[in-house]
């Protein structure tokens, strides 16, 4: 049985103005929820939240996480907070690894450690990545990281994600903070942007352009992809399990895709004439770019502490992407 703590009513959201963030405040103001967001709007949108403003019980703040007296005050008004301020998007990470490193490993320190002088729970976002090139799929939370060399930009994200897990962890074995880390696979939907790399948006942008659709590699690689709306109803849903604190827990799907394969299923929702090409690596990405080659949630953990998992296929999936694109 499902342990589940009173429902939480007051919720901060860091990086609340992103794709994901955006969508998990939207679904806890539907649930009756007061939430607050804070986002620096580096890679999130006012354009996510505009439509929650009119919300009574919404509220945000544009600012950098690391700024501590008004976080605290911001922990001060939660119940619950949710940690999702990261630098996101492969080619982010390749281009500005600084940043990268800086913004994933400082945010998470600062939020953890104002969140344990007022003992408020903390669900930290993790990511797929950290399982790096680990090949044993599909990825159950308890598997070993295998990470690529540091003269390799690409595993500076995964490295950054799991210092803060590893933070995470020991707030809650050490001081008895309670966190629950959420590793995040790959999460599309309506309002996601193709700008950082992410490949959904990218081919329905190209393929409704008709612009060729840039498959990296050989296409072959292979991915799992989850609705946003079905990913934060999980993260809401492990906030509220005792059960899931101290926890590591993969969220995602289990349908797998190759990416080719995903090119064609777009060109033909989307009824587009635009050529599938294929681009090397080396050219889409920095020299020496590894990429992996499959990455597929094993969701039992997520399936035993909430009682659900993302179900909804990646067919129906694009078609709200295009339908969203065609629309703007
Ligand atoms: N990809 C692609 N074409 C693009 C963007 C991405 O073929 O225009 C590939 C990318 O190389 C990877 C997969 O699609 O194999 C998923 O990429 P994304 O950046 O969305 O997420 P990742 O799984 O890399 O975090």
């Amino acid at each position: 049985m499902n342990q589940l703590n009173p429902r939480p009513t007051k919720a901060l959201i860091t990086g609340g103005a992103g794709f994901i963030g955006s969508h998990l405040a939207a679904h806890l103001l539907e649930q009756g929820q007061e939430v607050q967001v804070i986002d620096d709007l580096s890679t999130g949108s006012m354009s996510n939240i505009n439509h929650l403003k009119a919300h009574a019980g919404f509220g945000y703040t544009i600012a950098d996480v690391r700024d501590e007296p008004l976080l605290a005050e911001l922990v001060d008004g939660a119940e619950v907070i949710y940690h999702l301020a990261a630098a996101v998007g492969v080619r982010l990470i390749v281009e500005s690894p600084v940043k990268t490193i800086e913004t994933n490993v400082g945010c998470t320190e600062v939020v953890l450690k104002l969140a344990n002088k007022k003992g408020k729970k903390v669900v930290v976002a993790s990511t797929s990545e950290v399982y790096g090139k680990n090949e044993d799929v599909p990825f159950k939370e308890d598997h070993d990281l295998v990470m690529g060399p540091t003269i390799k930009a690409r595993w500076a994200y995964a490295c950054s994600k799991a210092i803060d897990e590893f933070l995470a962890l020991a707030y809650h074995r050490a001081r008895g903070l309670p966190v629950v880390v959420v590793r995040l696979f790959n999460t599309v939907g309506p309002g996601q942007t193709g700008r950082y790399g992410m490949v959904l948006p990218t081919f329905v942008q190209q393929a409704l352009s008709g612009q060729a659709i840039t498959v990296f590699g050989d296409g072959s690689q292979s991915r799992c992809f989850s609705e946003v709306g079905e990913v934060v109803a999980a993260l809401a849903a492990l906030a509220q399990s005792q059960a899931a604190v101290g926890q590591v827990v993969n969220v995602g799907s289990s349908q797998e895709i190759s990416i080719m394969e995903l090119a064609q299923l777009v060109k033909e929702l989307a009824g587009s004439k635009s050529d599938i090409r294929l681009v090397p690596y080396e050219q889409a990405y920095a020299e020496g770019f590894e990429d992996m080659p499959r990455r597929v949630p094993d969701v039992t953990k997520l399936q035993e502490l909430v009682g659900t998992v993302p179900q909804m296929g990646i067919a129906d999936i694009a078609k709200s992407v295009i339908r969203y694109y065609r629309e703007r």
